[in-house]
């Protein structure tokens, strides 16, 4: 990373950090932040919740180990939400300090392999980075300005979702395009990258032998992507330059011939046609002709647009596992995780079925009653189910690096 971009921020973040005991995590949506409240001290989770509706009907919901609040409040924009967060941490929860705040961002080029932290250089390079994620970076960025006009000076650090994958070798980030693009940032980033660094973390805890070894992971949610680790480290992802390739999606399109995106512009489609298009009319929305992005109606339709959408999802999911698995030369661990791999055993079946030429045999009651290791005891590979937690991983970044601040000062 720029090293005057970090000397700026430590200075900023030097003269606020270690004053709070909570760090808050926020992660910003079009329409919705979500946010979570940690210790400083053991990194213990105290509270989480959202702001829903921004702009609309907006709601502020969360919820601690004893009490719940879910109310009806004016937000017309994302910093009022986020008023509405410090208003309540002021309020209910015993006007708890903030000592630093961490972000979700999605996208932080070719600069930022490690979280940042947040300046006026740094925002500026986020910028630029907004065509390459439409659907989210903006989103992602418009929380970070809020959160620094709702809570002054505190320290804020930017967690990127593409950070985990910057080590990959070229191969698995070249495109087979003009060399100079390479050079340009027409690359592969891939994504999911907090949600892949914290099973990583899991794995080395719990699973430390298999860990060191080859690892797929399935992240499936409404956005679905895969990670090829080899000791802890991601060699490979599915997602490429944006988050629109590999798998298919709720309702991003995953692998595209970019032939047919020729044809649609020949056909008249202009630039914000075909995005609109690709990011929220496709995937498993476009191909159930509309019934929905959501597996959970998809599976309970009779309708054979539905089977037919989850058909091509999980065939998809089968094709990137042999893919993968031959780009890591063998598998020792497979993990599902995301909305669909942590919750939806059906899937997970389908997609394990007839594996066993990988290594793979599936215990069916053990997937079906959700446990952790859902493979038979006969498997070669170990196959788990793990939830993920990537505002954790944010929670871990954001304090290592404030710490990594006051250090630094203390040091000079
Ligand atoms: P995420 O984006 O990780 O929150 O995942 C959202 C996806 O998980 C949606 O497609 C949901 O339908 C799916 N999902 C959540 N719970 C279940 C469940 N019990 N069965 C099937 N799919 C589920």
């Amino acid at each position: 990373m720029n090293a005057d971009l970090v000397q700026d921020g430590r200075a900023q973040a030097a003269s606020q950090a270690g004053r709070g005991s909570a760090l808050l995590t926020l992660n910003a949506g079009s329409s919705s932040i979500k946010f979570a409240l940690y210790d400083v001290d053991g990194l213990q989770r105290r509270a989480t919740g959202m702001v829903e509706a921004i702009g609309g009907a907006a709601r502020f919901k969360a919820k601690d180990a004893e009490r719940k609040w879910d109310d009806a409040i004016e937000a017309p924009a994302h910093v009022s939400a986020l008023r509405a967060i410090l208003e309540w941490l002021e309020r209910d929860m015993a006007g708890v300090g903030i000592a630093a705040i961490g972000h979700r961002v999605v996208h932080g080029g070719m600069l930022f392999d490690q979280p940042a932290l947040i300046n006026d250089d740094v925002l500026e390079q986020l910028r630029t980075l907004v065509p390459l994620a439409p659907l989210h970076q903006p989103h992602n960025l418009a929380g970070i300005e809020a959160a620094r006009e709702a809570f002054g000076n505190v320290p804020q650090v930017a967690c990127f979702d593409t950070a985990f994958h910057r080590a990959h070798p070229f191969l698995n980030d070249c495109f087979a395009l003009p060399r100079e693009l390479f050079y340009q940032g027409v690359r592969r980033y891939g994504f999911h990258g907090l949600s892949y660094e914290y099973i990583a973390q899991y794995l080395r805890t719990h699973f430390p032998h298999h860990a060191r070894g080859r690892v797929l992971v399935a992240h499936l949610g409404n956005g679905a992507s895969m990670c090829a680790m080899r000791d802890g480290r991601s060699i490979a992802s599915t997602m490429g330059f944006s988050a629109l390739d590999g798998l298919p999606m709720g309702t991003r399109c995953g692998q595209l011939d970019p032939g047919v995106l020729l044809y649609l512009m020949q056909l008249g489609m202009d630039v914000k046609d075909i995005s609109k298009m690709l990011y929220e009319r496709s995937g498993l929305l476009g191909l159930s002709d509309g019934i929905s992005n959501d597996m959970r109606v998809l599976l309970s339709s009779e309708r054979p647009e539905a089977s037919e959408a989850i058909a091509y999802f999980v065939s998809r999911v089968r094709r990137e596992i042999g893919g993968l698995a031959a780009t890591l030369e063998g598998l020792d661990a497979i993990v599902f995780t995301g909305g669909i791999g942590e919750n939806a055993a059906p899937v997970r079946e389908r997609v394990l079925a007839g594996m066993a030429w990988i290594g793979v045999e599936i215990d069916e009651a053990r997937n079906r009653a959700n446990e952790t290791i859902i493979s038979s005891g006969l498997s070669r590979v170990l196959a788990l189910r793990v939830c993920t937690d990537e505002e954790c991983m944010i929670a871990r970044h954001t304090l290592r690096t404030a710490q990594l601040v006051v250090a630094s000062q203390e040091a000079l």
